[in-house]
This record gives structure tokens, sequence and C-alpha cells, in this order.
């Protein structure tokens, strides 16, 4: 298939943001792949190689990148990077320089999918000390045989700036309207999408056999299921509200949700946001195959800090001195963990996700033989709301958040946040009544005991509609020297030479970086501000939200991505919200 065709669908698509549009080229780009190229159409579209949970990055730098258009080009760096300056993007700067080049002596070959995908693959696969001049070469000879579109596309994929703002849902919405005719068909598409967390792999099975072979989707051992969601209740009595007469109360563990896949001694572990993370815990991989009575399982646990002397739960941030690449043994031994199973999804075989709740939960009592180190996290039925408090009362005494609170004839639904499992926490000392995960896209140095380290970080909340990152607030406080330490240590790998075009800040930081790190914060309050960007316009002209009084947590969310951070829409309800009880108190 020829790389152009897909080039001028990006284009096109590049340009409108309007989901009925991009549905529409989405359908014509399918209904001109071939059956065995859609995975890697698929793909692409999302600027990945491969589903999320493979791990496989391109990781290419921008100054490669620049090397490789000047090479290709035979214009010297410092113009790329000037040019590059100018317009904020360097697929479209290379599309400038290419453009002129072109005119004068290009000889352009017809480049194919095929190839770019390959070449992009060969890049991605590199490592070692040579690899940066190889991924050059490569990078080099795709951009000379390729058009100056095709070039920005390569480019934007290589560098990961290619924001067409489809998400899954539109490309599922594309896939049944090309090959099934209809959009209403979308749903079998969805299902299998959430068990195997592989939409090329999905678009793959409705190109070769239809619809039909979507519906006999399975479950596949060691691919990720998209996990289920819980709604938050604020209080015991809207919790039976919204449960009914008799449900199961599970402690809220603050630890590290984790999907376990099991067959026989080989484990594979996946975190919320599906990525692998088998790497962290070495101590899972050998001792649970102990503790599983079945040939296969597919099981979801809560990996918790625990005093190894009490066996009291320790706090959610001990598990992130696990997060190294180097000396693992060592944090494993000086930060123990016990695995607490919640639930199962699949048992030899076969699914179990439409099972009720309280089959699985006597399932997975059955496969989990308890021990030191593998638990069923604490259950109980519940009834009313005094019930309900004593268990919480428990749970919080154990070092827990909270609880949650699980409809008992309920199946497991994958990918979906619902009412059928509710979340209670601890009622925080914040006066907003939640925490907020925040994005970080700036920091500013630190004076005094902080010199050398950043200060105050600049945070953003998650604008869905523009799919950028909204500042929201600066904090400087709740961080120890520890914190501030790693955080720098974190961050440092994240710093940007110009800021995010999805950032959408009118404040200067004294240092950008890529937005991708979240953290939980607790304010006061939410406030009108003329500075901030988060729902601007959404509650007064002119005028965004900020949060008041704002302090971290001590939370590294590593097991959420920038999207999954708090939305702006979510912090208009919160605004409302102190709205209502301050009108509230003020009728009492
Ligand atoms: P939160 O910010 O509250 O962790 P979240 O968006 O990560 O929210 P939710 O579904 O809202 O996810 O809350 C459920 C999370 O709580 C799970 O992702 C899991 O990590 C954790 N958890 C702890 N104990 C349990 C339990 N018994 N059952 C299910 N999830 C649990």
């Amino acid at each position: 298939m020829k790389f152009s065709i897909l080039a001028e669908s990006l284009n096109k698509m590049e340009k409108t943001a309007k989901r009925l549009e991009l549905t529409q080229y989405l359908v014509e780009l399918f209904e001109k792949t071939p059956q065995d190229v859609i995975s890697r159409i698929v793909y692409l579209l999302q600027g990945k190689l491969r589903p999320d949970f493979e791990g496989i990055e391109l990781g290419v730098a921008e100054k490669l990148a620049i090397r490789a258009i000047s090479k290709s080009s035979g214009i010297t760096t410092k113009r790329i990077e000037e040019a590059y300056r100018k317009s904020g993007d360097l697929g479209q700067a290379a599309t400038k320089i290419l453009e002129q080049k072109t005119q004068t002596t290009f000889l352009v070959e017809n480049i194919t999918v095929e190839r770019v995908y390959e070449t992009l693959f060969k890049i991605a696969r590199l490592e070692g000390s040579r690899s940066q001049d190889m991924k050059m070469k490569y990078i080099s000879s795709l951009l000379n045989d390729a058009t100056p579109l095709e070039a920005s596309y390569i480019l934007k994929i290589l560098l990961g700036t290619l924001r067409l703002g489809v998400a899954e849902n539109t490309v599922m919405d594309a896939l049944a309207i090309a090959y099934t005719g209809s959009k209403e068909n979308r749903k079998p598409l969805e299902h299998a999408y959430n068990v195997s967390s592989d939409l090329g792999k999905v678009a793959e099975t409705i190109a070769s056999k239809g619809i039909k072979g979507v519906e006999e989707f399975e479950i596949i051992l060691f691919n990720p299921i998209r996990p289920m969601l819980a709604d938050r209740v604020k209080s015991e009595e809207e919790a039976i509200e919204k449960m009914g007469i008799e449900f199961a109360a599970e402690y809220k563990l603050d630890g590290e949700r984790v999907q376990v896949h099991v067959e026989k001694e080989k484990v594979v572990l996946f975190s919320r946001s599906l990525e692998n993370i088998s790497e962290y815990y070495p101590d899972i991989i050998e001792k649970i195959p102990n503790a599983v009575l079945a040939d296969q399982a597919i099981l979801e646990a809560e990996a918790v800090a625990i005093n190894e002397n009490t066996g009291e739960f320790l706090p959610f941030q001990e598990l992130m001195h696990r997060r190294r690449k180097y000396k693992i043994e060592k944090a494993v031994s000086q930060y123990p963990i016990t695995v607490n199973f919640f639930d199962i999804l699949y048992h030899n075989g076969k699914s179990c996700l439409e099972q009720e709740y309280k089959e699985r939960r006597k399932l997975l009592e059955k496969i989990i033989k308890e021990d030191e180190f593998a638990k069923h996290v604490p259950m109980g039925i519940v009834k009313n709301q005094n019930e309900i408090q004593e268990f919480l009362e428990n749970s919080i005494n154990s070092g827990s958040e909270g609880l949650m609170l699980k409809m008992l004839d309920k199946p497991y639904q994958a990918g979906s946040r619902g009412n059928y499992w509710l979340k209670l926490k601890r009622e925080y000392q914040n006066e907003l009544g939640d925490s907020l995960d925040l994005v970080v896209i700036g920091a500013f140095f630190g004076k005094g005991r902080r010199t050398g380290r950043y200060g105050t970080l600049l945070l953003a909340s998650y604008d869905e509609d523009t799919d950028t990152f909204t500042s929201i607030c600066k904090v400087g406080t709740g961080f120890t020297d520890e914190y501030l330490d790693q955080l720098y240590q974190i961050l440092s790998d994240k710093v940007t030479i110009k800021k995010n075009p999805r950032i959408d800040s009118e404040m200067e930081a004294d240092v950008w970086f890529e937005p991708e790190l979240v953290i939980e914060i607790v304010a006061s309050e939410i406030t009108l501000s003329p500075i901030h960007k988060a729902a601007k316009d959404a509650i007064r002209k002119d005028a965004g939200l900020a949060l008041r009084f704002p302090k971290f947590t001590g939370k590294i969310r590593v097991e959420k991505f920038a999207e999954d951070a708090s939305t702006n829409e979510e912090v208009i309800a919160l605004y409302k919200g102190q709205k209502k009880v301050a009108h509230d108190k003020s009728l009492m």
C-alpha cells in the first residue's frame, strides 16, 4: 500500500477536530487498506507500532531527527533548528525544507506503508553504542525517498508528535462502518478491544473474518484486559442508595493494581494502564505460581508495601522505590510487599467476565492458596450504614484508603467505569472533598534549601475536547527533600527545548516538560483565575479555574497516563459542588 495514501489521510484528519469528519476520513482510509496492512495502519494512526503493553517505543530524540533531515537535505542542522523554532513543529519545518529541495534535485520513489513500518520497527529495536548512527541512517534513507508531505508524517510518528485526536472509539466506529456498513455494529468490536487491549488485532480480525470473527473473539492469556473502574461516592448513605439491599465491601488497599497472568511457571504482570511491569516485581513472578491452584489464570490484585515486622500496610509511595531499572533486588528486600487478590477474569481457558461477582469471588478464594505473600483482599457482605461504617473503620485502621463496594450479582465490565463498583474513600482533610491527579508541565528553580532542584511545579488538568493540558496551579508545598530528589530525577528525563504544543499556559516556567508525569494534589478551594487556563470561559468569560492552597499528597501516579489525569469537566463539577455546599451551609 502506498504510504502517500496514509499521509494524505493524516493530513486531512489533522485539520479537523470534528468526530464525524474524522470518522468519515478513517472509513475512506480503511476502504483503501488491504487486509494484511490494516493492523499496521491502525497502530500508525495512534502513533504506535504495536499495542502499548508490548512496550515498543520509538524513542527518537529531536536532535537525531534534525541530523537526519540535514543528511537528506544537505541543509545545516543550525538552519533546520531555526526553522523548527519558528514553526514549533519539526514535521512542518521539515516539509518546508524538503519542499525547497524537491524543486531542485529530488527524485521521489514510491514508498509503501510496509516499508515505513518495517523501518520504524527496526529503529525501535536498535540498542547499544552504534544505535544512534544506525537510526539516523534509517531515517534519512526514508526521508530521501519520501515526498515532503510523507516526510513530515514519518517525522511526527518518529517523534511522537502525531496528534490526530482520534480516540479508540472513533477508530471502532470507522471499522464498523467500513466493514459492516453500520456504526451500530460497534459493540462486539468494543468487547474485543476491552479483552485484548489491541486495536490492531481487532481491526485485523474484522478485516479477515468479518463481524462474526469479532463476536467470537476471546481473551488471550498474556494480553492484558482493560480494567473495570469504580464510580466514587461521598457517604455511606449515597452508597446504600446506589447499591441496594446487600452488597460486598472490600478494603480499598493503597498500593498498585496488578493484573497477573499465569500459566504454570510463567507469570506476566500488567499495570492499571496496561504496561508490562513484571521487571519491578521479581518477587511476584517467583512466588505466585506456588499460590495459584490452576493451570492458567488472569487475576487482579493490589500489590501493597508492608511493614515486615508487623504486617501492617504501608502507603503507596513506598512502592516507588521499586521503580528503578537497577538494583531491583535490593529494593525488593528493603521494601517487601504482599499481593492481595480481589478478582479473577480467566480460568483454565475460560473467561470469567460474565460470571457474577459472588461466583468470581468464590472461585478466587478456591484458586488462591493464601500464604505469607499472597492474600485475599478482606471482604464482607454489608447491608446497612452501620455495617459499612464499621468495615470502613477497620479498613482505615489497617492502613487502607477506604472501601470498594461491589454488587454481588454483576459481571466484570472490562474497560468501563460504572455503578457496579463504587469507591468510598476516607474523608480527605481536603475541603474540596476529593484529590486531583494533575500533570506536571513545568517547573521553577528553587531557592535556599531547594537550590539546584525544582522548588515549585506548574501543574495542568486535561482538556478532553482539545486534547491539551491546561495550567491550573503552581504547587510548592507537601514536598519532603526525598520527594524533591525523586521528582527532580524523574522530571529531568522529560525536559523539552520548547513548550510542548499541547500545553496551554500563560505562565512562563523556567523549565518545560513533556506532559507525562501525574501527581496527586489536594487543595482548599477552586477559584476563578485570570491567568490559569483550566476550563477557561466555562464559568466566566476570560477566566479559567485555579486551585487555592494546593498541596502535594506524596503520591506520584506512575500508573496513570497524562490523559488519565483529572479533566476540566471534573474540575468544573468540583467547582460547582463547593458552591452548592456553601449554599447549603448558608441555609442551615
Ligand atoms: P483512584 O484514584 O481512586 O485510585 P483510579 O482511577 O485509579 O482511582 P478507580 O477504579 O477509581 O481507579 O479505583 C479503583 C482502584 O483502587 C483500582 O485501580 C485499584 O488500584 C485500587 N484498589 C484497591 N483495592 C481494591 C479492591 N479491593 N478492588 C478493586 N480495586 C482496588
